[in-house]
């Protein structure tokens, strides 16, 4: 109507006024929040021992139910099949990482970017026609994009595997978008002398103290954008002491560090050419002081006030949240999980920016929830997933690492459960009479105590092969003879076999691929570690995946048993020369195994109109929810 009235009116109004007109309230809202990784069996001691009372109600007044979750039970994997309602053979996501089999090298499987196609090379510079185009790869449609077009409003946040964002009414992106680098999320550590684990994660630059007692350096950001062979851009960098902590001069904006303490938000212009710049902010960290200070300083998060990618829909979202809550993280796994494992960062560090990111996902679902203006809310916490990684060790007296985990581990897992027990008991007090609640985890968790070599396993077994004399603990597969490869490892859960037609360099001809899938399957179900069963269940991906992209998976799925999970070093095609050895990070905790020991939770504010016995039925709940009618509030 008043839409209606503004057009009549056009010729008196200016478009702007008639944009300032408020759109009409949501009528009864769905709500669903996500909290990544949160486990039933974590849930339910919760509920019974009274240290999750929100929770406890919700599963009283409504319903709750373990919720199955994908095979791999991985999160990327898990959130397309809730988006889309679908089995990861019609969306396409398989694991964090998928292979070229071109070239066997691992991608990331989220998102793919494609140069610009034309480009005209003059003097030096390659001048863009048009732009770098990025792809999410996840196909399929997802559910708020159907309720969008059956004309409800859609807010979505955060939601993994949604970079670039759909066109709705609003779309923040989450896992998935990038730094400014390009990478998923790169930080830099300036120290004054060697650390240790600075060639595993993060940028460490070398850095001295000069004769006037300051550090001065360069800060580097993302490539030229218009000349990729020139230095990267960069911002001048000076660290100053100033009493025990130190004052950091950042792109001429000045921050005093105390030690162990965060920094708020400081901002990068990344100049080039004269022409241009690149906005991008980071977060600083002092972890020692002068005279031998250690600076870690965030990876390079795109500008929400102005984006150098498209992280929301509409594209003014962002700034306009930034300029209603505050900066906020834009990286889409912006907890830094790396920089806690390598040791370049310390607990207590990493848990208040987990404080902060959660302080951040609360700041802009309750700004949704208050606007009023989408029938369909939806946002996903990942920190309990996480703080479940990160600090498993803490909880889980048979972890190779429980003996020596400090206080603060061993309250982390307990410390995030209560404060998801009070994000929903917020949640509940913004509803209005008549809105439905879903509250989900995509799966669950179990420690992550013995790491196997996966790859190793397929060389003693005679499945892959290397060349003469090589160092076989190189990972990217550098070291393997295809020409007598059957299988090879990578991602967290694939095995794929090097087939005839398909593999750059296969030699598996398609007659023996049944034979040899069943071979490794029962082979591997086998495999003992000091009496234990390390695998379950190998899955055969044509047994379990069907729709278009089925023929992109791996050929198998490792269903690991809780304990054990895929070393790091097979995720990137590495075969050092264990077979299975403890795990001795601190990612401790972990999911990636046989998905009928990690199935998630489903909490709803209504009794269920049909059964939701997996994440992928959830799409179909949640709009059947939203075109029920309207119910009081219970
Ligand atoms: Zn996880």
């Amino acid at each position: 109507m008043l839409r209606v009235a503004c057009i009549l009116l056009g010729g008196l109004l200016t478009l702007a006024a008639c944009s300032k007109v408020p759109p009409p309230a949501a009528k009864a809202r769905v709500i669903v929040l996500g909290f990544d990784g949160m486990d039933p069996a974590l849930a339910e001691q919760g509920m019974s021992d009274g240290t999750l009372p929100h929770f406890a109600q919700l599963a009283k007044s409504g319903h709750y139910q373990r919720l199955g979750t994908t095979n791999p039970p991985q999160s990327p994997v898990a959130w397309a099949s809730f988006a889309t309602g679908a089995n990861p053979g019609m969306h396409g996501i398989f694991d964090f990482l998928r292979r070229d089999a071109t070239n066997y090298a691992p991608d990331f499987s989220i998102a793919s970017s494609t140069p610009p196609q034309h480009v005209v090379h003059l003097f030096g510079w390659a001048l863009p026609l048009d732009s770098a185009s990025v792809r999410n790869r996840r196909d399929g449609e997802p559910f708020w994009s159907t309720a969008e077009r059956s004309g409800e409003r859609a807010t979505v946040l955060r939601v993994p595997v949604t970079y670039p964002p759909d066109s709705v009414t609003r779309m923040l992106s989450g896992m998935g978008v990038p730094d400014l680098l390009g990478t998923q999320g790169t930080y830099t550590i300036y120290a004054t002398r060697p650390i240790a684990g600075a060639d595993n994660g993060g940028r460490v630059e070398l850095v001295e103290i000069g004769a006037d007692g300051t550090i001065q350096a360069q800060f580097n950001g993302p490539a030229h954008p218009l000349r990729p062979a020139a230095a990267a851009l960069s911002v001048p960098l000076q660290l100053v002491r100033e009493g025990n902590g130190a004052r950091l001069t950042l792109d001429g904006q000045s921050q005093i560090l105390a030690l162990g303490t965060w920094s708020p938000w400081m901002h990068a212009h990344f100049r080039f050419a004269g022409i241009g710049s690149v906005a991008g902010m980071v977060r600083a960290y002092l972890l020692e002081g002068f005279p031998r200070p250690l600076l870690y300083i965030s990876p390079i998060n795109i500008d929400p006030s102005d984006p150098a990618a498209a992280i929301s829909s509409p594209s003014g979202y962002a700034a306009e949240l930034a300029h209603d809550i505050g900066d906020f993280h834009t990286l889409g796994m912006p907890e830094e999980t790396w920089s806690l494992n390598q040791g370049h960062m310390s607990e207590q560090g990493w848990l208040d920016s987990v404080k902060t990111t959660l302080a951040e996902g609360e700041a802009m679902l309750y700004d949704a929830i208050k606007r009023d203006d989408s029938e369909l809310v939806v946002e996903v916490f990942v920190q309990t997933d996480r703080v479940s990684h990160m600090f498993w060790r803490g909880i889980d007296p048979k972890h190779p690492l429980y003996a020596h985990a400090s206080e603060l581990a061993r309250g982390a897992i307990p410390w995030i459960y209560r404060e998801a027990d009070r994000v929903l008991g917020e949640v509940q007090s913004r509803l209005r009479p008549g809105d439905r609640l879903i509250v989900l985890s995509d799966h669950g968790f179990a420690s992550f105590r013995r790491a196997v070599h996966l790859n190793r396993w397929l060389a003693e077994s005679g499945y892959l092969a290397f060349k003469p004399g090589a160092d076989t603990s190189a990972p990217l597969f550098a070291q393997v003879d295809w020409a007598r490869t059957r299988a090879y490892a990578l991602g967290l859960n694939g095995i794929y076999l090097n087939e005839k037609g398909r593999e750059a360099q296969g030699i598996v001809d398609a007659e023996t691929i049944g034979r040899l899938k069943a071979e490794i399957a029962a082979r591997l179900s086998a495999l003992r570690d000091e009496g234990s069963t390390v695998v379950t269940e190998v899955f055969d991906a044509a047994s379990i995946y069907h729709g278009a992209h089925a023929g992109d998976s791996p050929d198998l799925v490792v269903g690991y048993a809780p304990g054990y999970r895929a070393s790091w070093q097979t995720t990137l095609g590495g075969t050092p020369a264990a077979l299975i050895e403890d795990n001795l990070q601190l990612w401790s905790g972990d999911h990636c195994i046989d998905p009928a020991a990690v199935p998630g939770v489903l909490f709803t504010s209504f009794p269920m109109d049909a059964p939701a016995a997996n994440i992928a039925d959830l799409a179909a709940l949640i709009l059947r929810q939203l075109s029920a009618p309207a119910k009081p509030s219970t």
